[in-house]
Order: C-alpha cells, then sequence, then structure tokens
C-alpha cells in the first residue's frame, strides 16, 4: 500500500553531507519513492549547497511564509529540487537568517533553532498542500522535537490526526543538549510538564531524549547498535528513556547505493572492475600511488582511510598505534579526511615523517573516497562506535579488505576471515585499545602476502550485498505495522 511520508533531515546527499545520515536520507527518498509512496523530503537550502545541475523552483503558494520560534518571527520560503537524472521532486527550506552559513552545521548560539525551523517549515508545508502525512520521520537530534510537536502544538489539526512519528538515530552521540532558557522556543506551545528531562535541574534540554521520548518508533541504522546502545556503555545517557520504550526501538541495516559505489560502473574511475578483474584493480592502484606520491615495492599494501576525523572514529588509538606500525611494518597509507585539530595535526606531521609512504589529504572529496577504495588493498575503520558505518561496506564491494573494530554495524557486516576454511570478509579485532589495532594490522599485512588466502578473502568480499532494496523492503513494513497500529 502506497504512504504518504513526511521525511525531514538536516543532511541529503549529495546537496548537504557530513556524513552517513546524507546517504541514508539520499537512499530512502529515491527508493521510498520508486517504490510509489508519496514522499515529501524536506531539507534546508543551506548557502553552501552546490546547485549546479540541479533544477531549483520556487513554490509560488509557500513564498514569503512566517514562523515564531520564541518570541522571533522567521520569514521563509519553499522551493522543490530535483537531482540530474531524476524526476522525483524534495523540498528546500529557504530561510537565509538561519541557513546562509559557511557549512551545513556551525557551533553559533542559535544552531538548535535552525533546525526548530527546519522542523516547523516541514508542518507548515504539509498544512499549505494540505497534505495528511500518515508516517512522520524524523531523523536525529535537529529535527527530533516533530513527535511532541505531532502531540501538542500542531496536534489540533485534523491533517496530522492519524499521523504516525519515527525517529532515526543515525548517531546518539549528537543529542541536541540546549540551555533550559530556551525551553519556550522547543516546547512551541505545549505544557512544559510534557518535558521529562533528567537534565532539567541543570539547566539542560535534551532534544534527542524528546524524539526518544515520544516518537511512536525509533529506529537506528543497524541491529547491533540497536542493542548496544540500550547499554550505559553506548547509550551516552540515553539508555535509559531507550529502555523505557521497550520493543518500540528496531535496528534496520543501511544499504550501499550500487548506483554510486560499485567498481563495475563507478563514474571517478577511468577503469572498471569485478571479482574476476583484479589486475584492473592492480592497475589503478599504481595510478592512486602515482597521484598521491607514494613508493611502490613488491608486496606492499596500501592502507586506505576515509573518515571524520574524531575519537568516535579511533584516531586515539591511531596516534598510537600508526608510528609503531609504520616503523615495523612495509605498508602504504592513505588518509582523507577532516575534522578535529589534534588529529589533523598529527596525520599531517605523521605525513612529515614517512614521505612516500604515507599521503594525508585534508578535506572533503567524493572523487578522491571513490580512487582509494578502488585503489587501496585494505581500509582500516577502528571505530570506538559506529551505529553503521558505510565505508566497510564500499570497501567489501571494491575489493578493498575491511580492518574493523566488532561494535555496531561493523559487527553486523564484517565476519573475520577464517584462513582454514577460507570464509570471511575481513579483519576483524574486539578491544578498543592499541594492541588490538596493532594486531589486527599486522594479521591482515601478514594475510596479504598470502596470494590464495588474501585472493579469498578479497572475493568473499565482493560477492556479499548491501543493497538498499532489501533494507527499504524493512522501511516499508516497519510504516505499514505503525499505521495499522
Ligand atoms: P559517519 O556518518 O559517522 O561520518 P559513515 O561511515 O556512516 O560515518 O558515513 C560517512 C560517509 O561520509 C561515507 O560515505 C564516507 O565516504 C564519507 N566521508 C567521510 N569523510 C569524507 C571525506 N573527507 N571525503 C569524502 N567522503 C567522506
Amino acid at each position: 500500500m502506497p504512504l504518504r511520508i513526511c521525511f525531514v533531515t538536516a543532511e541529503m546527499a549529495p546537496l548537504a553531507k557530513a556524513g552517513g545520515l546524507a546517504d541514508v536520507s539520499a537512499a530512502l527518498f529515491k527508493y521510498l519513492t520508486a517504490a510509489g509512496h508519496d514522499m515529501r523530503l524536506f531539507l534546508p537550502a543551506y548557502s553552501s549547497i552546490d546547485r549546479k545541475g540541479i533544477d531549483i523552483q520556487p513554490v509560488e503558494f509557500m513564498r514569503h511564509m512566517l514562523v515564531k520560534i520564541g518570541a522571533q518571527d522567521f520569514p521563509y520560503s519553499v522551493l522543490t529540487a530535483s537531482l540530474p537524472g531524476s524526476s522525483a521532486r524534495f523540498f528546500l527550506i529557504d530561510c537565509p537568517a538561519c541557513f546562509a552559513r559557511p557549512g551545513i552545521y556551525t557551533s553559533e548560539a542559535d544552531e538548535h533553532r535552525r533546525f526548530l525551523l527546519l522542523t516547523h517549515a516541514a508542518f507548515m508545508s504539509c498544512q499549505r498542500m494540505g497534505f495528511a502525512p500518515q508516517i512522520l520521520h524524523c531523523n536525529d537530534w535537529h529535527t527530533a522535537l516533530a513527535p511532541l510537536w505531532l502531540r501538542t502544538t500542531y496536534h489540533s489539526d485534523r491533517l496530522f490526526a492519524h499521523t504516525r512519528s519515527v525517529l532515526t538515530i543515525h548517531n546518539i552521540g549528537y543529542q541536541g543538549i540546549v540551555s533550559a532558557a530556551h525551553g519556550a522556543e522547543l516546547l512551541a506551545g505545549a505544557d512544559d510538564s510534557l518535558l521529562h528531562q533528567p537534565d532539567l535541574h541543570a539547566g539542560r534540554i535534551n532534544m534527542l531524549r524528546t524524539g526518544v521520548q515520544y516518537a511512536d518508533r525509533v529506529t537506528t541504522v543497524s541491529p547491533g547498535y540497536a542493542r548496544e546502545i540500550l547499554t550505559a556503555e553506548y547509550g551516552m545517557g540515553l539508555e535509559d528513556d531507550l529502555l523505557a520504550r521497550g520493543g518500540a526501538i528496531t535496528g534496520i541495516l543501511n544499504g550501499v547505493d550500487y548506483d554510486d559505489w560499485d567498481p563495475r560502473s563507478d563514474r571517478y574511475l577511468p577503469r572498471h572492475y569485478g571479482a574476476n578483474q583484479l589486475r584492473t584493480k592492480a592497475d589503478l592502484k599504481q595510478q592512486l600511488l602515482a597521484r598521491l606520491g607514494l613508493r611502490d615495492a613488491p608486496r606492499r599494501a596500501l592502507v586506505g582511510i576515509i573518515s571524520r576525523l574524531a575519537t568516535q572514529k579511533g584516531f586515539d588509538l591511531l596516534i598510537d598505534a600508526l608510528p609503531p606500525l609504520l616503523a615495523s611494518r612495509d605498508f602504504n597509507l592513505v588518509v582523507l579526511g577532516a575534522g578535529e585539530p589534534q588529529f589533523e595535526d598529527f596525520l599531517a606531521q605523521l605525513q612529515q615523517r614517512h614521505p612516500g609512504r604515507m599521503h594525508f589529504h585534508l578535506g572533503y572529496s567524493d572523487e578522491l573516497a571513490h580512487w582509494i577504495e578502488a585503489g587501496s588493498d585494505m581500509f582500516l575503520m577502528p571505530s570506538r562506535y559506529e551505529p553503521c558505518g558505510l565505508n566497510q561496506l564500499y570497501s567489501l564491494r571494491y575489493g578493498t579488505v575491511p580492518i574493523v573494530r566488532r561494535t555496531g554495524g561493523l559487527a553486523d557486516t564484517v565476519r573475520h576471515f577464517d584462513a582454514a576454511t577460507g570464509t570471511g570478509t575481513g579483519v576483524v579485532f574486539n578491544d578498543y585499545n592499541i594492541e588490538a589495532v596493532i594486531w589486527a594490522m599486522n594479521t591482515a599485512l601478514d594475510l596479504y602476502v598470502q596470494r590464495g588466502s588474501w585472493r579469498r578473502l578479497v572475493q568473499n568480499g565482493m560477492a556479499q550485498d548491501f543493497s538498499w532494496q532489501r533494507q527499504i523492503q524493512q522501511y516499508s513494513e516497519m510504516y505499514q505495522q505503525l499505521v495499522q497500529q
């Protein structure tokens, strides 16, 4: 049964991407729309969006809209847009006061307000269009007030009388914790007795917690992470709220958009390869090494990393693990990323200390990311926690052996290779410590020189299928269940 879905998100690839949320929003829009659902997706019209090739049109009856947040009035307009090669249209919320900033996120004092505006604009656009969503799907802390507002601020509108809410947690590490002084903005007219916030006495309100408390269904992006966030180790203070929701929490694994990420058709690569054309992969590696100024040697592996440079991704371990590894083992390393200054500095210094063996590209580059996936032999992802993780999935498809910690979505998607039976798709380690990372790297580098085993490991990975088609089915089923409840 086709459903009416209102989807609100702070990111959508390729327009506005800081991480996995963007890939997931884009994929859900593409595949749920293709499955026949009437999906209205709302995204801020950030001034940083590259508008080249994107068809953007104003919506005549949604110009000069106005929303009051706290004491302030915010004018905004609604635009529609479609991506090249697609006729499906989504909505951009154009509010220069909120979204004309250098990037997607800021650390400015009004950060929460920017996304409150987005959330209000989604509700108000539904009202203007006379669109009665059966599902309101919000994502992460940015839009997590929507489930509360559905029961309060917008409750009296009959359009929303049968709307059920879904909150997807893409990363519980970011919760939108704001000063209780902003309470009136967050409540948007709702009674403050509805804010069940343990932090209120300390003067704080947690937006993600509010979403967890009020959403009809909470999902996260892998079954493993859905279990982990119920524990104190991973729940980041929300575990009790999640436990209180009992069976309402589901983990649906992210998929891969193989239209974008497949070495058999990759738009950035001059040549393509499948599991039986690994010679081409080796040639692409040579090209990548030359481009990065890295020296090759017989059986010298190239290890790749593409990541936000954050503690979550294991860089505090890498600070201690990479120098001894580079000193004791023969391999090349390429890192693409940006983030915390301490990690950027560390990687820049490492590059200086190991010219010709280590290349650090500071910044964001989709094109280089594809080249690293294709040209590397291994991909290192030692995350402290990982809600799903996408790069290990891309790596599998590109025949680039993932080296991952057994956590969250990494544990769900990569199986440790057993040379005796020839089964498994990567190298998996358990403990979050330096010794374990070094063990995993040594294990992978030792395997790399055993040609038969390595080939098997590479091909096992390339045979995996994490396409969205299957995962979309799970979202559809969850929506249908909710609507029927
Ligand atoms: P997270 O959302 O926690 O950052 P994910 O693995 O879920 O991690 O998604 C990260 C996405 O962002 C992947 O598609 C990855 O390729 C991409 N990415 C991260 N950093 C960069 C970068 N510096 N350049 C290009 N792509 C990047």
